[in-house]
């Protein structure tokens, strides 16, 4: 089930979503976005809706579902 959805082209490449993860839920994608960053995927499985990348992401890149 997918609970977070992220807007990757708003994504900055901070990476502060990713140290802030409690579940180690989110990694870097290996694809470059139009701004040129490398951004950020969200591993559905291991993720806990938890909240803590969509309030440390200052460019609201993630949306939660449930
Ligand atoms: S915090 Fe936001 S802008 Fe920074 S890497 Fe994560 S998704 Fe991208
Ligand atoms: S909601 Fe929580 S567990 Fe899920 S990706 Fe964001 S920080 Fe990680």
């Amino acid at each position: 089930m997918q609970k977070i959805m992220t807007e990757i082209e708003r994504c900055k490449g901070c990476y502060l979503c990713m140290a802030n993860c409690p579940k180690e839920a989110i990694h870097l994608s290996g694809k470059v976005n139009h701004k040129g960053y490398e951004y950020i995927e969200v591993d559905q499985e291991k993720c806990i809706a938890c909240g803590s990348c969509y309030q440390m992401c200052p460019d609201f890149v993630f949306s939660i579902l449930v």
